[in-house]
């Protein structure tokens, strides 16, 4: 996450108010970032930082470019400190050895950043000791609290801190997080589709095994569309191996779902919502053949069929009786 505008796509307000401060040079000495696992704290957080060392600023965005931003993004930057627990919690040993760095002048500037990823996780010491720096802010000196858990941070701190709550990213968002990160869009659609988890959806997007899947899953819908025998053959030879178990049947049959729900997408031009953006030429191809009526129909077996999983059937029988079901 490089700019400004990419973490607007994730998160419109929190970004928002930060663009706000620094546009106004109006930094606060102390954020506390909240919000669930996967919405982009951390990364926001070295952006915040990038905005604040960069002296090339374009804008509210830093330049990417120069030695500071560099540094920041490696994580090597003399100024920047990232603080995570040692073990279970962060202990008081990890703020004074922070503040005693601080008592030198920076490295390079005078500026200096912290960042305290799970702040929640502080021993009561180490919240105390924390609690002084807070207490005598340097204007040169920026702290980031990050945490899941919000409202485990003690008020006293909260209240030195200017809150920003990050919301759980609905699937547009997530799609933007992922393809931001490098991932291509038709790998990102389908990822945001299974999970609304960030880092469960990168891990899907890399994974061979679901992009293994993907590919059985849309050389079945062909088998089963050529309407001769060879579903039952592919079934054995090729699903069956690959989706072994309950759990990976499932997630099988939730791919074979979104084929069938963007199909009927297709049909009823609500095109912006198709997750398989790369089967539209044969979405285009099967109109001849398939009506929405009959794909209506697969989606309703293919939904019996998961929960006969769910009810413990096995899973080859579900899936044999489930491709005679919506075969042509
Ligand atoms: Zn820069």
């Amino acid at each position: 996450m490089n700019t400004w505008g990419d973490f607007e796509n994730v998160q419109p307000i929190v970004a928002k108010m930060l663009e706000n401060s620094i546009k106004k040079n109006r930094i606060s000495h102390a954020y506390l970032f909240q919000g669930p696992k996967g919405t982009g704290k951390k990364e926001s957080s070295f952006l915040l930082a990038k905005s604040f060392f960069c002296k090339y600023l374009e804008g509210f965005n830093p330049c990417n470019e120069c030695r500071d931003c560099k540094r920041i993004e490696s994580g090597n930057h003399p100024d920047v400190h990232p603080i995570q627990p040692d073990g279970q919690s962060i202990k008081k040993e990890q703020i004074t050895h922070l503040q005693k760095e601080f008592t030198y002048t920076g490295m390079e500037s005078n500026q200096k950043v912290y960042i305290i990823e799970h702040a929640d996780t502080m021993t009561a010491n180490a919240a105390n000791q924390l609690l002084k720096f807070l207490e005598e802010p340097k204007r040169s000196t920026m702290a980031i609290l990050l945490t899941e858990n919000g409202q485990s941070i003690l008020n006293t701190i909260r209240s030195r801190c200017q809150t920003m709550s990050f919301k759980a990213l609905n699937t547009k968002q997530l799609e933007s997080r992922l393809v931001a990160s490098g991932i291509s869009e038709p790998i990102s659609k389908f990822s945001a589709a299974l999970t609304n988890d960030f880092e469960e959806a990168e891990r899907i997007s890399q994974d061979d095994w679901f992009a293994k899947g993907r590919t059985i899953v849309i050389k079945l819908i062909q088998v089963l569309m050529e309407g001769n025998d060879e579903a039952f053959l592919f079934l054995h030879n090729d699903w069956l191996p690959h989706f072994k178990d309950k759990d990976q049947s499932q997630i099988g049959l939730d791919l074979l779902l979104i084929w069938y729900r963007d199909y009927v997408s297709y049909l009823i031009e609500r095109k912006d919502t198709i997750i398989y953006i790369d089967e539209k030429e044969k979405f285009e191809k099967y109109t001849f053949s398939l009506s929405r009526d009959q794909a209506t129909k697969a989606l309703k077996k293919i939904l019996e069929a998961k929960n006969k999983l769910k009810a413990n059937v096995n899973p080859t029988l579900v899936m044999e009786e489930l491709v005679l079901q919506i075969q042509r």
